[in-house]
């Protein structure tokens, strides 16, 4: 499964020539343009490179990699940490590796509760946690060369859309999971209604880096075209959800896009802001009080009534 940039446009999950073209989207960073595709029949949507660099590791240099705020990581951190340990209960020790594990927060926060963990990280060191390093694995996960049966439970915590072969992920993922383990991926919602709402501005597109937008029904089949089994779709996530709808909002009103995002992760410094956006800043300053309100009530509304912005997906690798 590869998001190839031929002429005739196939979707790679399900291999229809159904695409519908939906919205031209620009890179935040760059400003380079993208294409945004949906399959009519799997519901899988593709970012394409019509009209930029097709090498889309370019697009992941200076300005890319940040370092999120210690409060902001530890309360996102807190989340998956309880959100994997509530799997313990299946078996009394536990492996796990947390594939696209970043700077390795999770991954030493699972260590710490006992677990045998182990990551991979297909970016470069720079942003890693000194003492995570002898625990990851650097490069491509499919390349990676771990023992099948290797792991009582597999994370992606917001890397599938990343990838350019999500099917090869997935199938790799269920070799290296023992009998009975369990694989969970964390994605945006594509047909959450922050994504309808937003379109283009909607934060967690991430064009060009996200090459996927994956809803509940394209990640289903995707976790089912791996093998995997008792599929689990989950439509919530507190922390990534309300941020998509806060920053989806301010991304509306600003020339310069994920401005409070980019303060966030420490990209960016309330200096540079005022030296380069002054404008920007200052509609962020202004409007932050009622794009919060706002949000509330977004993601109060997208949550009950079922189309949250991210999608927790868990599936098995069942005894045959
Ligand atoms: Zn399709």
């Amino acid at each position: 499964m590869k998001n190839n940039s031929s002429n005739t446009l196939k979707c790679p999950l399900c291999q229809s020539a159904e695409l519908d073209h939906l919205f031209q989207a620009n890179d935040y960073i760059s400003l380079d343009p993208f294409i945004v595709y949906r399959c009519a029949c799997c519901d899988l949507a593709i970012t394409k490179a019509e009209l930029a660099d097709k090498n889309i590791s370019n697009y992941y240099g200076r300005g890319y990699y940040g370092q999120r705020k210690f409060l902001v990581e530890s309360i996102i951190n807190y989340i998956r940490v309880m959100a994997i340990s509530r799997l313990k209960k299946f078996a009394p020790s536990l492996s796990l590796l947390d594939v696209g594990c970043g700077n390795g927060t999770f991954m030493m926060s699972m260590r710490k509760r006992g677990w045998q963990a182990f990551g991979t990280e297909i970016a470069p060191t720079g942003h890693m946690r000194g003492c995570a390093g002898e625990f990851i694995k650097l490069g491509d996960f499919k390349k990676s060369d771990f023992s099948k049966n290797s792991f009582d439970v597999i994370t992606m915590w917001h890397s599938l859309e990343h990838v350019e072969d999500p099917l090869g992920y997935l199938i790799e993922a269920r070799r290296v999971l023992k009998d009975n383990g369990a694989l969970v991926a964390e994605i945006p919602n594509f047909r959450s209604l922050q994504a309808r709402i937003f379109r283009e501005n909607w934060f967690h597109l991430d064009v060009p880096r996200h090459l996927f937008h994956f809803s509940p029904k394209s990640i289903g089949i995707l976790f089912q075209k791996a093998g995997l089994e008792n599929i689990i779709i989950r439509r919530s996530s507190l922390v990534y959800g309300f941020f998509g709808c806060l920053q989806s909002f301010l991304n509306v009103l600003s020339v310069k896009k994920n401005l409070f995002f980019d303060f966030v992760n420490s990209k960016v410094f309330l200096s540079n802001m005022y030296q380069n956006n002054k404008k920007d800043l200052f509609i962020n300053i202004i409007f932050f009080v009622p794009a919060l309100i706002a949000s509330v009530i977004l993601f109060l509304a997208e949550t009950i009534i079922g189309k949250s912005g991210i999608i927790l997906a868990l599936g098995r690798k069942s005894v045959k």
